[in-house]
C-alpha cells in the first residue's frame, strides 16, 4: 500500500465507530474530504484580518443568514454569551424558555460574566407566542430589572426539536422591537429549521439583531460557530472576542472546515429531519415508548420509555450498540446525524425496541 494510500485509510478510520451514536449531531466526526481541506487551507493571522479561510467563511454565514457581517468564535456558547455582552448592561435581564441552552447548559455565563438574570418562560416545547413573553417582560419601574433581550432557539434542543414558524417568530419579534429589547435567535441548528419551515435561513433571521451558525452540529467540523449580525454589532462582538480570550492566529485550518461543510452537507438537515421520521415510525411499533413533542419536526426525537428510568434505558441501549441520551429524569433523546445512515436508524430503533420490550417481561414473566 503507497504512503498515500494508508494515510487515507487511517484518515477513514479516524471517524469510524463500533456503536450506532444518536447521542447528539455535535458527534459528527470530520471526513478524510474535511480533514484534507483542512490540511491545505491557506493561512493567515485571524486577529489581524488576514486569515483569508476565515474570512471566507465567516462572508459565506454572514451571506447565508443575510447578515451585515460574522466573526468566528470557538463556540456557540461564545455565541450566545457575547450575544447577551454586546446587548444588555450588568443587571438587565433575558428573556429565553425554561430549557434554553443558553440559561441550563452554559454554566451561568450570562449570570456570571455578562452580569445578567435570566427570566424563563415555561413552554412544553420551547416555542413561545406573544402572550407568554407578555408576561415575562416587566413593566418599567425603581424596583424590577430591565428587559432587555429576548433570545429564542431555532430549532430546539432539550424540548424536542421543535420549530417556530415565521409568523410565530415575527411575533415575538415585533413584541420586543416595541419594547426596546435586542432579539437573538441562538440557531444553533439552522439547517434543520430551514429544512423543516422550507423558509429559507435570512426569512428566519430578518430583522433579529444576532444568529449564529454551530459548525459541530450535523456538520462534522471539529471547532467552532460563526456569529453574525449588523457591522456594528460584529465590530463589538470582536472586543468581547479579545476579552474573553477567543481571539485566534491561523485559525483557517478550522474554518476550512467550515467552508467544507458548507459545500458538501448543505442537504444533509433535510435527510436527518427525515431519519427523525423513520425512528420516530420504528418505534411507535412499540407501545413503550412515549414521544414528546409526539411527532418529531427536525432532527431530535424527545421520549420516555415505560418501565425505564432514563438512564436505565440509555444504559441499557448503550451495551447493546445503540447511544442515546438521558437529557433529564424524564426523558430521553436520539439525534440523526450525518454519520448515522437511514439503514442504522432502523437497526438502532430495533435494539431499543427489543431494550424496551425486556423490561416488559421482565416485570411480567407471564407475557414473555
Ligand atoms: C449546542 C448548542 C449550543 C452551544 O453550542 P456549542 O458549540 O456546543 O458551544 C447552544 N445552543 C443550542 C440550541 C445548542 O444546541
Amino acid at each position: 500500500m503507497s504512503t498515500e494510500a494508508r494515510a487515507a485509510t487511517t484518515l477513514e478510520k479516524a471517524g469510524s465507530r463500533s456503536y450506532i451514536d444518536l447521542f447528539s449531531d455535535s458527534q459528527t466526526r470530520p471526513s478524510s474530504g474535511m480533514r484534507q481541506a483542512m490540511a491545505s487551507a491557506v493561512v493567515g493571522d485571524e486577529q489581524s484580518d488576514e486569515d483569508p479561510t476565515t474570512l471566507r467563511l465567516c462572508a459565506a454565514v454572514a451571506e447565508l443568514l443575510g447578515m451585515e457581517a460574522g466573526v468566528f468564535l470557538p463556540s456557540g456558547t461564545m455565541c450566545n454569551l457575547i450575544s447577551i455582552l454586546v446587548h444588555t448592561q450588568p443587571g438587565d435581564e433575558v428573556v429565553c424558555d425554561h430549557a434554553a441552552h443558553i440559561y441550563g447548559t452554559e454554566a451561568a455565563g450570562a449570570a456570571a460574566i455578562a452580569g445578567v438574570s435570566i427570566r424563563p418562560v415555561f413552554s412544553p416545547h420551547g416555542v413561545f407566542g406573544v402572550e407568554d413573553l407578555a408576561r415575562a417582560v416587566r413593566s418599567t419601574s425603581r424596583t424590577a430589572p430591565r428587559t432587555k433581550m429576548l433570545s429564542v432557539e431555532q430549532s430546539t434542543n432539550f424540548t424536542g426539536g421543535a420549530v417556530w414558524s415565521l409568523d410565530q417568530l415575527q411575533a415575538v419579534r415585533d413584541f420586543s422591537k416595541a419594547r426596546g429589547m435586542r432579539c437573538h435567535m441562538d440557531v444553533a441548528r439552522l439547517l434543520n429549521a430551514v429544512a423543516a419551515t422550507g423558509v429559507n435561513a435570512a426569512e428566519l433571521v430578518r430583522g433579529w439583531d444576532s444568529a449564529w451558525l454551530d459548525l459541530t452540529k450535523g456538520l462534522a467540523c471539529p471547532v467552532g460557530a460563526v456569529l453574525c449580525g449588523s457591522k456594528d454589532f460584529v465590530d463589538q462582538a470582536w472586543q468581547w472576542k479579545y476579552r474573553l480570550g477567543g481571539a485566534m492566529r491561523q485559525s483557517g485550518v478550522l474554518a476550512a472546515a467550515g467552508l467544507y461543510a458548507l459545500e458538501h452537507y448543505a442537504d444533509q438537515a433535510a435527510k436527518d429531519n427525515a431519519n427523525a421520521k423513520v425512528l420516530h415510525r420504528c418505534l411507535s411499533a412499540s407501545s413503550s415508548f412515549q414521544f414528546d413533542p409526539p411527532a418529531p419536526a427536525t432532527n431530535i426525537v424527545r421520549f420516555a420509555v415505560d418501565g425505564f428510568s432514563p438512564s436505565e434505558f440509555s444504559k441499557a441501549c448503550a451495551s447493546a450498540g445503540v447511544r442515546v441520551r438521558a437529557i433529564d429524569e424524564q426523558y430521553l433523546r436520539a439525534v440523526c446525524h450525518l454519520d448515522v445512515s437511514e439503514e442504522e436508524v432502523r437497526r438502532a430503533a430495533g435494539v431499543m425496541v427489543r431494550v424496551a420490550t425486556c423490561a416488559l417481561h421482565a416485570v411480567n414473566p407471564a407475557t414473555a
